[in-house]
């Protein structure tokens, strides 16, 4: 028996000391006497995860140190033991059940024998990295009420490790900092104003000693930033603003009032948006730290800037210098954005051969389709193609670095589908870069999307504030026109070629939404997908050479690591987040499995199995009678956009484990006005008791009881079960 095992079952009686004094790959081993306190303190683990070390990760091929395994965020593994020769042979070791089955969105981190990871609601876990066995778990306790505020389910994208240390961005906006060996609470800060609607779900990096994390929230009405904390105690170091405040009050930094000159109107009031809510990285040669910057809020630009302007720094890639969070350039994707073109998506660093000579280049694929590669050390645009279908631009004119739009892109004329949507091409689902291969392996889609005005706009703080007719965002209802849609709906792994701009190869899925992407020196691309498969493929050439079940959908991307010479590969399994809520029909039309919510971990020759069964079949719909109006009904359509689309999906269908209200049953119905008003709201259903009153949502009940007379329409022509 190892220490780390000893130590997993320690944990549960001693569980500070405990674990202490086993957990770690330099444990001597069991039986051979050691001083208490020296093998504490050689012991700990992820004492010696430090900026040096995480810099130099290529060399340390047995771990994963950061979110994108290093500075670089390459997501490359050197590991080859498993590899195109023999990874047929790859079974389950271990899986781990999590708590809540709703999106699961994060990478784990391991070292010294421990896989960190979070789940749903923000809560952390350290589980052996050999056995699975729980080490410890921390639930930060986020106030279910929180779920209303977030845009994209209550994802979260994992955590940060540093000198014995965890750290973690909990939903409601706290920042943690956690004992790496225990999971004890060091310090806790509130990153955020509460009262306003920013979430966190993307994961901290650590950098000289300053814990780095953005927010989200450009949906509700915020102003995003990115927040630098000492390590030790949580003090705020520096923090840069991504758009500018109210141009009476002093500007926070010369950034922000040359920012402030590409603005028009009263944007402050609508919060701007800009929030950095993903990705991160960092070149310890040059000392710059880039961050992606997320969407204008609200999406239309009409309203937030009406005057037009580029309104920097939405969309763009940011240089700041780390130690102080002062501006040193930026790339802006999408001037003006009014799609929802967020630049948060993946940017990783390589070095790729330009023109013939080495150069240190940033690489990113935003939502708006076009894959960019800068030199990063000035930000210089060295090339920008369409890696998807794209109808709002037509190329990147590479004199300005300017996009060349397409007429009524920003549908001035009136209503325009618009690929790509506003899902993107490509979301936060990470892609990996294989230095042997030169290829970057991208989870892309095309989705096309309805975009047009609202009628007279209202700005509600903390509600969804998009700016776009609410019915341009929803499948169309008329069947021929609702199966043209999902017929031009694609997703793929897409192999890219950074150097000459263009696909060396690429597999089609079924449907949009599958998982981030993992790259090994074994000749090896891993992928979970949204049908509830793990794949691996040959990297060169994309055959498929393995897959496994892992009942459930997968959005989050694999790792790998080494542990005594064997290598695992390890997933988290948990189908969620925007994609299901925004295009939930299309999830279950396609008929895919349930969530389950688990960490994965296989290896060669691995025997473990999972329990049978996913998600018992719902019940069907027990709707009271349709006596409503249409014209009640289409108010509470309306309504329903307004308040509960967010979360509980398109046409009232949910994708994802958040209850489907066509489903509710007798009593449901009965009690839906008291639930809307709070009842649940330990359940995680919010209360809407200040935004709405009872005739709103009598309307939103008629609407829904309209959608579950359909519903049983539809199973009883289809003769099918309820899905
Ligand atoms: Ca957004």
């Amino acid at each position: 028996m190892t220490l780390t095992r000893l130590c997993a079952a320690a944990v549960s009686t001693v569980l500070v000391l405990g674990c202490i004094s086993g957990c770690g790959s330099k444990a001597p081993p069991s039986g051979e006497a050691q001083p208490a306190a020296e093998a504490a303190a050689s012991a700990k683990p992820a004492q010696g995860v430090t900026g040096e070390r995480i810099a130099a990760v290529a060399s340390e091929p047995e771990v994963w140190l950061s979110y994108g395994r290093g500075y670089d965020e390459q997501r490359y593994s050197p590991l080859d033991s498993i590899n195109d020769a023999n990874v047929e042979g790859l079974g389950l070791a271990w899986y781990y059940d999590l708590d809540y089955n709703r999106g699961q969105e994060a990478t784990p981190l391991v070292v010294d024998g421990v896989l960190y990871t979070t789940g749903a609601w923000s809560v952390v876990y350290a589980l052996d990295a050999v056995t699975g066995e729980l080490l410890w778990k921390h639930d930060p306790a986020v106030p279910k009420q929180t779920a209303q505020q977030a845009c994209c389910d209550v994802v979260n994208r994992g955590v940060a490790l540093w000198q014995g240390k965890v750290f973690v961005g909990t939903l409601d906006g706290r920042l943690q900092a956690l004992d790496a060996a225990t999971g004890k609470l060091l310090w806790s800060v509130v990153t955020v104003d509460q009262s306003q609607a920013y979430t966190i779900t993307g994961a901290p990096r650590v950098v000289k000693g300053k814990v780095l994390i953005g927010n989200g929230g450009a949906e509700f009405g915020v102003r995003g930033y990115l927040s630098a904390y000492d390590v030790n105690d949580g003090s705020l170091v520096w923090r840069f603003f991504t758009v500018p405040g109210d141009p009476a009050k002093p500007f926070e930094s010369p950034a922000m009032e040359m920012a402030a000159k590409t603005w028009t109107g009263e944007w402050w009031n609508y919060g701007g948006g800009g929030t950095v809510w993903d990705s991160m990285a960092y070149d310890p040669e040059l000392d710059l730290l880039y961050i992606g910057v997320g969407n204008g809020s609200p999406w239309n630009q009409k309203i937030r800037s009406p005057d037009g302007g580029d309104n920097l720094f939405l969309s763009s890639i940011v240089a700041l210098k780390p130690d102080t969070g002062e501006y040193v350039w930026h790339y802006q994707t999408t001037p003006g954005e009014t799609w929802d073109y967020t630049a948060t998506q993946h940017i990783m660093l390589a070095e790729l051969p330009i023109d013939g000579k080495p150069r240190k280049v940033l690489m990113q694929a935003p939502k708006n389709g076009f894959f960019y590669v800068l030199d990063r050390a000035t930000g210089e645009l060295l090339s920008a193609e369409p890696y998807v279908k794209i109808t709002w631009a037509t190329h990147v004119d590479m004199s300005t670095g300017r996009p060349v739009e397409t007429e009524n892109a920003r549908y001035t004329a009136g209503p325009v589908t618009i690929f790509p949507a506003n899902q993107g091409g490509h979301n936060w689902h990470p892609m990996s870069y294989s230095p042997k291969t030169g290829l970057v392996y991208i989870p892309a889609q095309e989705i096309p999307q309805g975009y047009g005005d609202v009628k007279d706009f209202i700005f509600r703080p903390g509600l969804l504030n998009v700016g776009i007719d609410p019915l341009l965002l929803q499948l169309p209802q008329d069947e021929p026109t609702k199966q043209a849609v999902l017929d031009m709906l694609k997703g793929y792994l897409l192999a890219w070629d950074p150097v000459q701009q263009k696909a060396a190869w690429r597999v089609e899925y079924p449907g949009a939404w599958n998982g981030g992407t993992l790259a090994t020196a074994g000749n090896l691309v891993f992928q979970g997908t949204a049908m509830g498969d793990l794949m691996a493929y040959r990297a060169d050439d994309g055959t498929a050479l393995w897959r496994a079940p892992a009942g459930s959908g997968i959005v989050a991307a694999p790792i790998t690591y080494s542990i005594d010479g064997e290598q695992y590969v390890t997933v988290l399994a948990g189908w969620g987040g925007a994609g299901p809520i925004v295009v939930g029909e299309i999830a279950k039309l396609e008929g895919r499995v349930g969530n389950v919510s688990r960490v994965l971990t296989f290896k060669l020759g691995g025997k473990a199995t999972l329990p049978p069964g996913g998600i018992p079949a719902d019940r069907r719909p027990e709707p009271p009678p349709a006596t409503a109006s249409p014209a009640l009904v289409a108010v509470g359509e309306k309504l329903y956009y307004d308040y509960c689309f967010v979360c509980h999906g398109d046409n009232a269908v949910s994708g994802s484990t958040i209850p489907d209200l066509r489903y509710m049953d007798a009593a449901t119905h009965q009690a839906f006005a008291g639930i809307v008003m709070g009842a649940r709201a330990d359940k995680g259903m919010p209360s809407f008791a200040k935004y709405t009153n009872i005739d709103e949502i009598n309307a939103i009940h008629a609407y829904l009881t309209d959608r579950a007379h359909a519903e049983l329409e539809r199973l009883a022509d289809s003769g099918s079960e309820p899905d």
